[in-house]
Parts: structure tokens; sequence; C-alpha cells
């Protein structure tokens, strides 16, 4: 199976080299290069049609000719094999398919039949071939396969047609072997066809059962194998044994401490989540955690306060956050609850840090002087090195890609990880991506929370809007005016500086207003932020540089500007950036011209502040995908199958694996194969 190319018939060095451009590099890759979709071309055989009927013919092109008029038509006649005439009819593009519907050209042509004094087609869909070409058969008459193609690799002949040949041709190779590789209990227990023959059909499918029998088989295959992988990481992960424990739940002096100056006292499931996270801790294996919560269930206390057990043992603890603004706010959150403690040393670190202070926190961390930090990306630069790091926390991990998440953990000794985040993952994919994670989840938010309005207005109500914005910063309040800045280089930014100059001058001349944007320097957003966190920036124009995370209890109102620009989840957790106090919250969706879904969205957001709901609609509207980051951050290798379309079929795989785990060498050569990931795992 992992023969050369060169060894197919018409693969000749040009073709071989388009194809390795695109990662086909021998007949396995070309193998499991799947169509994206089939048309159906099996020549319907009945001479009796009925009008309406979908059907494919093989016809005789005869003649053809042009009507001229506002729009020209093009008029073609055929011939059926059983010597009928009937009519094809262009309205568009008539003057590219008079060169194309040549008299003596034999094709197979397939659309609706339609009776109008004769048999007549509208634009159907058609495919020449030459009847005596002996791979005739590969292009109609059947269920035909369409691939994925690009400019380059047509340029070169690989087309549908070229690939049908390429494919085709690779079956016909004498003494191809392909392996079996599910256990045959497997394959009886879902009645599975052999894998070879699943390979076969999903190109060259006999009929429709056994097209959707191969995609059945094939994608519980991937699923099985991407289950056996995830389990046999588990397992490995597992196998190292902690290298370093943490005080016990409460014996930790600095959490004793923080309780007792705390202005407000634990929820019961921030209680519940320390302790399960510490029980955790307490095994010989290293833990691996997900905490769960919705927006502002104060995930980052709990989060805290778990550290506090590993700092005051002198473990190094380190808090990754997606973006610099969130990075120095769980920095001033931390310091501002903590205050100076002995025994307690956290710093920050940024993309931006000058260098002398980047080089004295490096050094800090090998040495072990400081045990807390809090940065970026940047963490995960190589140059950053630890003494004993023993836990990871991961803010908004969605945010993040899986090696990303690795690499830190990866600095550690084998350290415990903490992975938060506030959106719900789907049940198949808790069973898989994050089989290896225990849930922890933070259901109730703090009490004394006003539940936060939510209105969508219109521009006509625009003044008044303003007037309730004056009264509430006149009242001490303040206030945040969103504007969807999607690309920070692009035009979008002007909105928003345009904004902020008629806000601070013409519409709020007595209050400071402020903008804030992700293309400023660091320490004029940290300057702002700062302002705005101590009351003395009363409206800050922004963008969606304080999507996550960002507290400043104070501030009760938003205003989202041309919110139908915005998802479901961002606009929930922009949200979640007031109501964080003990005042009455407001957020005004501002959006004019929606669509239909946008205005579902939008419907969404006035109705429910739920974050499990909301990402149920968003799910619904957008797919999984978006959802959770997988565009950025796709589990790469899972082709044919999706962890939320499929989740029932992963979920069995998954199911599988702890019953029946046997990998031959084909499984784990596709293993190696599909995942790159599963190169250190099973290795050769
Ligand atoms: P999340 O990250 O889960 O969205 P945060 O950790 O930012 O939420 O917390 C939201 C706000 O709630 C913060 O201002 C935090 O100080 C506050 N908070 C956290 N726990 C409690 C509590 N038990 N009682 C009252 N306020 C709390
Ligand atoms: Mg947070």
């Amino acid at each position: 199976m992992f023969r050369n190319l060169k060894e197919i018939k018409g693969i000749g060095p040009a073709k071989a080299k388009a194809l390795e451009d695109a990662g086909i590099k021998n007949i396995y890759d070309l193998l499991y290069y799947f169509p994206r979709r089939h048309i159906d071309r099996s020549i319907s055989e009945t001479t009796v049609f009925k009008d309406g009927q979908s059907v494919t013919l093989i016809v005789t092109i005869e003649s053809h000719f042009l009507i001229h008029g506002k729009k020209t038509r093009l008029v073609v006649n055929a011939r059926t094999l059983s010597g009928e005439s009937i009519k094809f009819l262009f309205f568009h593009g008539a003057m590219y398919f008079v060169k194309v519907f040549e008299a003596g050209l034999t094709a197979a042509v397939s659309g609706k039949l339609e009776y109008r004094g004769g048999m007549q087609m509208v634009h159907p869909d058609f495919e020449f071939f030459d009847s005596d070409d002996e791979d005739a058969l590969l292009h109609v008459g059947r269920i035909v396969p369409l691939y994925p193609s690009t400019e380059t690799l047509k340029k070169k002949g690989l087309d549908s047609r070229g690939f049908r040949r390429l494919i085709s041709a690779a079956f016909s190779l004498k003494d191809l072997v392909i392996d079996e590789t599910l256990p045959e209990t497997i394959l009886k227990k879902h009645g599975f066809m052999q894998r070879s023959f699943a390979i076969k059909e999903i190109h060259f499918p006999e009929n429709r059962e056994n097209l959707n029998e191969s995609y059945r088989r094939l994608k519980y295959e991937e699923l099985y194998l991407f289950s056996a992988l995830m389990h046999e990481k588990i397992k490995q992960r597992n196998r190292e044994k902690r290298k370093l424990r943490p005080l016990a739940f409460q014996t930790s002096p600095l959490y004793k401490k923080l309780l007792s100056d705390l202005p407000f006292s634990l929820t019961d499931d921030q209680k519940t989540a320390i302790q399960e996270i510490l029980k955790l801790s307490e095994n010989d294996f290293a833990a691996a955690v997900l905490l769960q919560g919705d927006v502002g269930s104060g995930k980052t206390l709990a989060a805290l306060a778990v550290m506090l057990h590993y700092t005051d043992r002198q473990i190094q603890a380190a808090i990754m956050a997606p973006t610099e603004v969130l990075a120095r706010q769980h920095f001033k959150t931390i310091t501002d609850f903590m205050g100076i403690q002995p025994g307690l040393h956290i710093e920050l670190l940024t993309g931006s840090d000058k260098k002398k202070k980047k080089e004295s926190v490096l050094e800090g961390l090998r040495s072990g002087e400081i045990n807390c930090i809090i940065g970026t990306h940047s963490l995960i630069e190589d140059s950053v090195e630890f003494k004993n790091l023993g836990l990871v926390i991961i803010d908004e991990q969605h945010r993040f890609g899986v090696n990303q998440r690795e690499s830190l953990r990866l600095k550690g000794k084998n350290p415990d990880v903490i992975a938060m985040t506030a959106t719900p993952i789907p049940r198949s994919l808790c069973l898989t991506e994050f089989a290896d994670l225990d849930l922890v989840v933070l259901k109730e938010k703090p009490a004394g929370r006003m539940p936060i309005q939510t209105m969508r207005l219109g521009e006509d109500k625009r003044k008044g809007l303003y007037k309730s914005i004056r009264n509430h910063v006149g009242n001490g309040r303040q206030c945040y005016i969103v504007y969807p800045v999607i690309d920070e280089s692009k035009n979008d930014l002007k909105a928003a500086v345009h904004a902020n100059e008629e806000l601070s001058t013409a519409i709020f001349p007595e209050f400071r207003v402020e903008l804030l944007h992700g293309r400023m320097k660091s320490d004029e957003k940290e300057r702002i932020m700062n302002d705005f966190r101590s009351g003395s920036v009363q409206i800050l124009v922004t963008t969606t540089v304080i999507e996550v995370g960002v507290d400043v209890p104070n501030a009760t109102i938003m205003v989202i500007e041309h919110a139908e620009r915005f998802g479901i989840s961002q606009l929930h957790q922009l949200r979640g950036r007031v109501g964080r106090g003990s005042e009455e919250s407001f957020c005004i969706l501002m959006a004019e011209n929606v669509t239909e879904e946008g205005e579902e969205r939008l419907e969404a957001l006035v109705k429910s502040d739920d974050g499990f709901f909301l990402s149920e609609v968003d799910m619904k509207l957008r797919g999984p995908g978006e959802l959770l980051g997988y565009k950025q951050h796709g589990i790469s290798g899972l082709r044919l199958s999706n962890l939320v379309e499929d989740r029932e079929l992963a979920e069995t795989a998954y199911r599988d694996i702890r019953e029946i785990f046997e990998l031959n060498d084909a499984a784990k050569e596709a293993i190696r194969r599909q995942f790159n990931e599963g190169v250190d795992v099973f290795p050769n």
C-alpha cells in the first residue's frame, strides 16, 4: 500500500511532483484521497419516462442553434441510445456551451426530464466520453466520485476525471494489499465491510447502500484509531508518576489568609471545585482538570485558591491567558487579593516586556525565586525554563491549540493541569479530545448578582440611549461601548477611533471617554485599563480586546455596536463584562439591517443569559467546529468524521476501545499516518 506512485500507469515525474505537493506521496495517500461527494450517473434503463423524473442518459449530439433575443439561448439536439430525440436548453452561458456541444460527441447527461412537445432537459449535468474509451465506465453509468482539486492539479490533468483514472489504476495494480485495521470482533459486532472493500466502494461504489456502508466503516475506523491514540496517551501520561505534591486542602497558610481577607465568601461550587481538584492532586499520577463555568462564575478565584496550595510548598505555578489584557488583569486581581506576602512571588511575562525585565523574570523562574508566573503565549517560548513547575493553569483553554497547551505542560515536572473554559463542551468531545480530563463544574454564580437586562435597539433609539448612559454614569457607574473590529489593521478600526472622537467631544464632554484597542502600545493599554478600573475613565470605547475575562464590577452598561456582526458566544462573553457587581446591569445590542439568522442570534441573547443554552443555539446555527475553535486548532487527521456531527459513532468507538483494544501493525501504521502526534505514542 505504500508503494511508489510511479508504479501507476499514467503517472510520470510531473504528475508525481504535483501530487506530492498536494500531500499525496504514495499509493496509500492516493487511496485515502477521498471524494468530496458523488453524483449518481447510473444510466436510466427504462424507455418509458415520466415528466419531472431525474434520469441519466447516454446521448449523441446532433446539432445546435442559438436563439438571439434579450438574452441569447442555446438549444442542443441529441439522440439517446434507443434512438429518441431530446433537446437540451441553456439559458445562461449559451456562448460558452455552444462551443462545447459539438455534433458527433457522446455524452452522459443527467437532469430532470420535461415533456414540452418532446423530451427536453434544462441545464443538465453532463460529461463527454469516448464510447471506445476503455475507462468510459469510470465516468458515467454509475455512481461517480467527484474529487477535490486545485488549479495547479487541474493543469496537470488532475481534475475529477484524472483522479478517477489514477485511483482506478491503483486498484488494478498487481499484488495491491490493503491490510485490515480493525479487529475481527469489531467487524462482526457492527457488521462492517472489510477495509479493502470499503476503500474501493468509497471511490467507486456499486450502489448507494455500499457507499453509505463504506462511509460508516471508514468513519468508524478513524474514530476507533483516534480513540486508541487518546487512550494510549492518557496511559502514558499516567505511567509518569507525580513528582511534586502540593499541600492538602485547607492546609495552606496563604489560602487561609485569602479566605479571611476576602470581602465575600466563596460559593459552594467554588469550595467543592477547590476541594475536588486538590483531592486529585493526592493521586500518584498528575491531575488534568477541565474547570468549566459560565462567564462570571468565578473561575479565577477558584484557580488562585488551588494555586496557593502549591506555592506555599515552593512549587511553581504558571497561568497562561490568551491575551495580554487578560494576563495583566489576572496579575492585577491576584496581587490585589493577595497583597505582598512572604513566600509568594508573582510576576507577569508578556510579549511586550522590556528586555531587561524579561531577563530578570526568566532568571527568577530558573532559580525558583518566582513561584507564580502569569503570562501569554510568551510562556511557551524556549527561553522560559522552570525550576519546579508543578501546576499549569490555562485560561480560556479553547483559545489555545493542543500543542500550545502541551508545550507549557512539558516545561514542568509532570505538573497538574487545570484548563478553564466558559464554553460547554459536547459530550462526544469530552469522551475523546478531552477524555483525559476530569471535569469540574462551577454552576452557580456568586450570590447577589443582579441579572443583566439585555435589549436590542435600532438607530431611532440612539438619543434615548445616550440619555440613560448619561444618567447612569452621572450616578457613578461606568460604561463600555464596543465596536466590531475584526481586523485591527483594516478600516474596521476607523469606526471605533471616529466614534471615540465624537463621544468624547460632542456627546459626553462632561465625562472622561477613552479608546482601548489591540494595536495600542501595551503601556498605554495598561494605563487606560488601570484608569478605567479605578473609575477615572468613565466610558471605555473598545474592541473585542475586552472580550474575555476583563473584570470591572462597577461597569454596568455595555453597548455593543453592530451587534449583528458578532457571533453568539462572542456576544455572551462580551456581555459577561457587566453584571459583575451588585448593581443592576444592562447590555444594549445596537443593530440595523439584520439577516434572519442574525435576528435569531440577537433574540437568543435577549431571551437568555444561560451559557449552556446559548452555546446550543450557537451550535445549531453555526455548527460545532467554529464554536470550539476547531477551525484554527482542528484535530488534524479526522478527514471523514467529525466529533460532533458523528457523535454517536464517536461514542461507540470510544466505548469499544475500552473493551476491545487491539491494534495490529496496519492500525498502528494508519494512526501514525493520520495523526502525526501518534508518532511518539506508537513508534515503529
Ligand atoms: P470567570 O473567569 O469565571 O468569568 P471571574 O473569575 O473573572 O469569572 O470572576 C468574576 C467576578 O466575580 C470577579 O470580580 C470576582 O472577583 C468575583 N467573584 C469571584 N468569586 C466570587 C464570590 N464567591 N463572591 C462574590 N464575587 C466573586
Ligand atoms: Mg475568566
